[in-house]
């Protein structure tokens, strides 16, 4: 079987997913991406990485956040999952998955916009895994907007409650249930370096998740606390389709990394359970990022 161990040429996988024009109302389905993304499902092999931990991941019924629960639950983690109620069919799939590998799963649907949610989602991961160790913020919200004019206050507000302050309440609430050796990864993005014309507010809030990062990971450090950063380039997701990017943009998007193409989710999944598992015990306060090769600061 192909895994994520077996050698290929990074030019040339995943060049059965054809990634044309396409476009998805509100938050958007990996159920219906005319081609359907790589999550891992038939790739990830684990080898026991995360044995006996208790994740949280926000977003985690697709993209990137599904590929992550999948790898966790493979590498031995129970897993809780929070993600918006109208992705139910997203979420059902990927708990599916997660008790395939024998592990208990936690769906919370809700709106992270919410800081009430917020709290009450860390309280019923904690109460459905019995703990927390890992924390993965990943949800988020990304509308292209061609001028300033364009981006509502509406849309501003949104998009920094989803990206910046969800991360600051989610985290403030999962803090008193983490002890030494646990982990937080935030999501940020090669926008929070190389932000595009029309992502002035998403490309903002993601060099925030950066700063706020940097910040707490010197502050938790002496607690045994680690805090990371993943930041994705490129990577076919819902959430490109559903508005991040012009639908008629989306087929030559992942063209302008060195890689030449678009990055798959099941990428990302290998770099979380690094900064997850004690193996990164000296890692903090970093940025990986996973982008097709766009250099970063
Ligand atoms: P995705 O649409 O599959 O995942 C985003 C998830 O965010 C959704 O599934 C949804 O459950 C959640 N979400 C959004 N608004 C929410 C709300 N108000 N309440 C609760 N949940 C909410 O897309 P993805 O690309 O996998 O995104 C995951 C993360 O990766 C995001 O933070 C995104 O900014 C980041 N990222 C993605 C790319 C990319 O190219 N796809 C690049 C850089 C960074
Ligand atoms: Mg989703």
């Amino acid at each position: 079987m192909t895994d994520q161990y077996t050698l290929q040429d990074p030019t040339k996988m995943f060049a059965d997913i054809d990634t044309k024009a396409q476009y998805q109302e509100g938050a958007g389905l990996d159920a219906n991406l005319d081609d359907t993304a790589d999550r891992g499902e038939k790739s990830y092999r684990g080898t026991g990485r995360l044995t006996g931990r208790k994740a949280l991941i926000t977003g985690g019924d697709s993209g990137i956040g599904a590929a992550v629960a999948i790898a966790y639950a493979r590498e031995g983690a129970d897993v809780a999952i929070s993600y918006l109620p109208e992705e139910e069919t997203d979420a059902k799939r990927v708990v599916e998955l997660i008790e395939a590998e024998g592990r208990t799963a936690v769906a919370i649907p809700g709106d992270i916009v919410d800081a009430a949610f917020c709290r009450d989602l860390v309280a019923q991961a904690v109460d459905g895994l019995g703990g927390l160790d890992i924390l993965v913020n990943n949800a988020g919200k990304q509308q292209f907007r061609e001028t300033l004019d364009e981006i509502s206050d509406e849309q501003f507000d949104e998009t920094f409650k989803t990206n910046v302050y969800a991360m600051f309440w989610i985290t403030k609430a999962a803090l008193p249930h983490l002890g030494a050796g646990s982990t937080i990864i935030n999501t940020s993005s090669i926008q929070g370096y190389s932000p595009s014309e029309m992502l002035v507010d998403y490309a903002t809030t993601k060099a925030s998740i950066n700063a706020f990062s940097k910040a707490l990971a010197q502050q938790l450090a002496p607690k045994g606390i680690r805090v990371n950063v993943v930041a994705p380039g490129p990577i076919w997701t819902p959430l490109q389709t559903a508005g991040g990017q012009p639908p008629e943009k989306l087929p030559d998007v992942g063209e302008q990394t060195p890689l030449g193409r678009w990055g798959q989710p099941a990428e990302l999944a290998p770099a979380y359970v690094f900064l997850a598992s004690p193996e990164s015990s000296y890692v903090i306060g970093e940025t990986l990022n996973v982008n097709g090769g766009m250099p970063t600061p």
